[in-house]
């Protein structure tokens, strides 16, 4: 059994000790630490905030030699347990790494734990604490029962799974519900006096039973593929994100987002979160089960390659709004508005004209995680796109009498929750509709051409309408605009008026034919939206004026709005009924 002891030992340094206990080394026994964790595709060096390594056989010191960024061979003699001990930096509140201060703590093993090469199979366990005064902790690990209330001890069977638990610790709201049979925590940090818990866990109850429903029937004995599971929160001022495990995931999100005490109506920004919620919560399955076949065996020391994202981001994607409204935790009216936003945004995204949602998935360890002023007009993202092409592959199957519905199920069935590749998907694809998605897979998901979006959605009775865009989106600008740092250019779009006119990403826009500017559209009140103007800007500490004409075809002057139609025609109301169930 391979033992971690963690100890979050100076919460002002934010800095753990770890102590790793290895019976019987080898002589060269050599330790690493990931470079990456599953389901965030960057290489991130977690090694880079370890320090102080000292490594002892009883009371021998062993000489320890790092190798590489994030390996170390300790030379060790006779078959005395090699013990390992450092410290690791932990400050940063997104849900990938490590953090510590003096009110909360949150860790992956991927960040403290050192894998013991070769042994990876046996048994892992962590010895946490002691933990300060108040504290608790709060994981989907296994804990074993041990005599100490300030020291806890939990077992993994393997080092895969000892790094798909993340703990969180500190003085968290708690609370719990039981769905589809299984129990379910949620556990709350940083959460305001006046948070509605009990609503959070009724609507979260909810969603997690659509979910078993939709990928095991509603009967009494439709069961998760887990016997229990943590959703781990945090709310922050200003926040996003979340990491999907096999039976848990680590949420962030701004604290404005959680429901409120008497506060009865779904506000957007709880709508956000428990979209967050269902996201994740399908990864459960669509991703962390079945899963892309290249990741079956995962490679802690580098990139892992996949041209499936656009599968399991995109697919996930696309369900977890369409859960909430098939839980009933929004109507049909909000789903299509969160539906004409992604919808919006790939429209948008010139890049989708230049990069494959397949070459998307590929180099999302240097694109999608690595986006800069250029990646709309150079990429495409694997989750918008990838929803969209969820959408359309449902909708198209929905006219042969199926849906993406029976084709999940089918994948789930036919791999035994387990790994699949792209032909697994075009079968599962053929087989519940009898004809062949191959020609159309090639071109949505190989190829940039455009998804027949429209008539799709006609289909189910649904009328797209344009509404005019703003004025610096349609001109093609992204803008950051606030009282101090003024009008800041953060990207051009490619076939813009923008970018026809010469305005680059990190200019500041100053004034409109003479006219100084506080907020940009405001110029829409005293320029006419085709009349060419004068823009005067600032760029590296020069003042340059441009003359800008408006492109009136452009599509960004165009956002499309999604509604239902209102005399639809039978066959196309019959879908549109069991597709959105209104
Ligand atoms: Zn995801």
């Amino acid at each position: 059994m391979i033992e971690y002891r963690i100890e979050p030992a100076d919460r002002h340094a934010h800095q753990y000790r770890v102590t790793v206990t290895v019976p019987d080394p080898v002589a060269e026994q050599r330790l690493s630490l990931p470079v990456w964790i599953p389901g965030s595709y960057m290489v991130r060096e977690f090694a880079r905030h370890l320090c102080g390594l000292q490594a002892v056989q009883g009371r021998r010191p062993v000489v320890l030699d790092q190798i590489d960024k994030a390996s170390w061979v300790a030379r060790c003699s006779g078959r005395a347990a090699l013990r390992v001990s450092y410290r690791v930096y932990a400050f940063d509140t997104s849900v990938r790494t490590a953090f510590l201060d003096q009110r909360r703590g949150f860790f992956n093993g991927t960040s403290l734990c050192l894998r013991v090469e070769g042994r990876e199979s046996e048994p892992h366990a962590i010895e946490l604490g002691p933990l300060p005064k108040g504290w608790a902790a709060a994981t989907s690990m296994k804990a074993v029962t041990t005599d100490s209330v300030r020291r806890l001890r939990f077992q993994s069977p393997d080092y895969d799974e000892l790094v798909d638990h993340p703990f969180e610790l500190g003085t968290f709201w708690s609370g719990r519900f039981v769905a589809a049979g299984v129990e379910h925590r949620i556990v709350v940090a940083g959460a305001w006096p006046g948070f509605d818990g009990q609503r959070l866990l009724d609507d979260t109850r909810r969603l997690c039973e659509a979910q078993v429903a939709f990928w095991h029937g509603s009967g009494r004995r439709a069961k998760p593929p887990f016997d229990r599971y943590l959703f781990a929160l945090n709310v922050v001022d200003e926040g996003h994100g979340g990491l999907e495990h096999r039976a848990s995931t680590a949420l962030l999100s701004a604290r404005r987002n959680l429901p409120r005490l008497a506060v009865a109506a779904a506000e957007d920004g709880y709508v956000d979160l428990l979209g967050l919620i269902s996201h994740e919560y399908f990864h459960a399955w669509n991703v962390k089960r079945l899963r892309p076949r290249e990741l079956t065996e995962l490679d802690y020391t580098r990139e892992n390659y996949t041209r499936l994202l656009w599968f399991f981001e995109g697919v996930t994607s696309y369900y977890d709004d369409l859960l909430l409204l098939r839980a009933g935790l929004i109507d049909p009216p909000r789903y299509l508005r969160l539906l004409a936003k992604s919808v919006n945004a790939v429209r948008t995204t010139p890049g989708r004209r230049v990069q494959s949602v397949a070459e998307s998935s590929f180099d999302a360890w240097i694109k999608y995680y690595r986006a800069d002023e250029n990646t709309s007009n150079a990429t495409v993202s694997y989750y918008a796109k990838g929803a969209l092409i969820a959408l359309a592959l449902d909708l198209s199957l929905r006219r042969l009498d199926s849906s993406l519905d029976q084709v999940m199920r089918a994948l789930w069935e036919s791999s035994a929750g387990g790994p699949i590749d792209e032909a697994d998907i075009a079968q599962a694809l053929r087989q519940a509709s009898g004809q062949s998605f191959d020609r159309l897979l090639r071109r949505w998901v190989h190829g940039v051409q455009e998804l027949p979006l429209q008539t799709l959605l006609e289909s189910v009775a649904i009328d797209v309408n344009e509404d005019r865009a703003g004025f610096a989106a349609s001109l093609g600008l992204r803008l950051s605009e606030g009282p101090v740092s003024g009008i800041q250019v953060r990207s051009v779009l490619a076939d813009s008026a923008a970018m026809q006119a010469g305005i680059s990403a990190g200019d500041e826009l100053l004034a409109v034919d003479g006219w100084r500017l506080r907020k940009f559209d405001d110029a829409a009140q005293w320029v006419r939206p085709t009349q060419a103007f004068e823009l005067m800007l600032v760029r590296d500490q020069r003042v340059l004026t441009v003359m800008v004409q408006p492109d009136g075809r452009s599509p960004y002057g165009r956002t499309l709005r999604l509604t239902l139609q209102a005399n639809p025609e039978r066959t196309a109301m019959a879908r549109r009924r069991a597709w959105l169930g209104r």
